[in-house]
C-alpha cells in the first residue's frame, strides 16, 4: 500500500512539473489578446483586467490553448447552454454571439468573451459583484482570490506581458545553493524537502522573484517568519526562515521582481520567535495550483535561470 502510494505520488510530480518555457506567450499573442479584452471591456463596462485575469487563470488549468484561439477560457457547457433543473446557477445559458456572424460558437474567442461579459455584468460592476460572479462560476475560494489578485497586478502594470524575474537574494551578496529538492527531512515527521535552500548571511535582503500578490505573511512552525506570494501563473512562491519582514509590504499588496520582502534569517522549527537552530538561509519553495490541487515542484532550474537573467542585465 505504502509503495503504491509513493509511486502514484512520484508519477504525479513527474507529470506535473511546469516546463521552463510553458509560461511565456509570444509578444504578438499578448497584443492580440489584450485587444480582445479591451474590446469586451468597452461594451460590458467590466474592466479589461478581469477578462485578462480569468484568461490567465484558465491558461494554467488547461494544458494548452485550443487550436485557432488566443484566449484559454473554456466555458462550462452548463454555463453556456443553461440547465433548468433546480437548484442551478445557470437556469438559462449565457452562450451568445459576440462577433456578429449570427453563430453562437463556444470555441470562438469573441463569442466567449462577450458571453462572459454579459454574465459578469448581470451581477454588477463593483469588485464585490465580480467576486460573487466568479464564485458562482468556479465555486472555489482560492480560484476567486487568485483571479482577483491577478487583475490587481494587471491593473497596476497595465499589461499582461510581465516576463521580468529576479533572483531571491542580491547576486552581489555571498550566497550558495545546491539542488536539494526532494531530500529527506527529519523534523515534524517524515517529509521531503520542498524547496531550495539559499545559504547567505543574516540580514541579506530577500527579493520577490516575480510579479504577484502577497498572500501570506507571518509565523509557521517549520518555516518560521515567512512570506507567500502568488504570481500570475498561479504559482505560490514561499520564502521561509526570514529574520524580519519588510514592514511596508502587507498581505494583498502587489509586488514586482526585486521588491524587498524581508531578510535572511534562521527562524522556525519551533514556537513563534524560535531562531538559530540551523545556519541562516532562505528556504525558497514553488507550488503550482491547477484549480483542484496544489503541489510542490523543484525551484532549482528556475533559480539558475533567473540568476543568469540578472547577471546578463
Ligand atoms: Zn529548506
Amino acid at each position: 500500500m505504502k509503495t503504491a502510494l509513493r509511486i502514484t505520488f512520484s508519477l504525479l510530480l513527474i507529470c506535473s512539473i511546469p516546463s521552463l518555457t510553458a509560461f511565456a506567450a509570444t509578444e504578438e499573442e499578448d497584443i492580440e489578446r489584450m485587444s480582445l479584452y479591451k474590446k469586451t471591456a468597452t461594451v460590458s463596462g467590466i474592466p479589461w483586467t478581469y477578462y485578462a485575469a480569468i484568461d490567465q487563470y484558465e491558461r494554467q488549468i488547461h494544458d494548452e490553448i485550443p487550436e485557432g484561439r488566443v484566449t484559454a477560457f473554456r466555458p462550462d457547457p452548463l454555463f453556456w447552454n443553461g440547465i433548468d433543473t433546480e437548484p442551478s446557477f445557470f437556469p438559462k445559458g449565457w452562450g451568445d454571439n459576440g462577433d456578429g456572424n449570427n453563430k453562437v460558437d463556444m470555441t470562438n474567442d469573441e463569442d466567449i468573451l462577450w458571453s462572459l461579459g454579459k454574465y459578469l455584468q448581470s451581477y454588477g460592476t463593483t469588485e464585490q459583484d465580480i467576486r460573487i460572479a466568479l464564485w458562482n462560476y468556479y465555486k472555489r475560494d482560492l480560484t476567486v482570490q487568485t483571479i482577483m489578485n491577478t487583475a490587481k497586478v494587471f491593473e497596476k502594470f497595465q499589461t499582461v506581458s510581465l516576463t521580468d524575474r529576479d533572483f531571491p537574494v542580491p547576486i552581489t551578496s555571498n550566497y550558495t545553493y545546491h539542488n536539494t529538492w526532494g531530500d529527506a527531512r527529519g523534523f515534524g515527521g517524515r517529509r521531503i524537502h520542498e524547496g531550495t535552500d539559499i545559504f547567505a548571511d543574516y540580514g541579506v535582503p530577500v527579493h520577490s522573484t516575480t510579479y504577484g500578490v502577497i498572500e501570506m505573511k507571518g509565523w509557521n512552525e517549520f518555516g518560521g517568519w515567512r512570506v507567500g506570494i502568488r504570481d500570475i501563473y498561479n504559482i505560490y512562491h514561499y520564502y521561509a526562515h526570514l529574520s524580519g519582514f519588510e514592514e511596508s509590504k502587507k498581505v494583498g499588496d502587489v509586488v514586482q521582481p526585486g521588491d524587498v520582502i524581508g531578510s535572511v534569517g534562521s527562524t522556525g522549527y519551533g514556537p513563534p520567535g524560535t531562531s538559530g537552530k540551523f545556519p541562516p538561509h532562505l528556504h525558497y519553495g514553488m507550488y503550482q495550483d491547477n484549480g483542484k490541487n496544489e503541489w510542490s515542484f523543484d525551484p532549482y532550474p528556475y533559480l539558475k535561470r533567473w540568476e543568469r537573467m540578472v547577471r546578463n542585465k
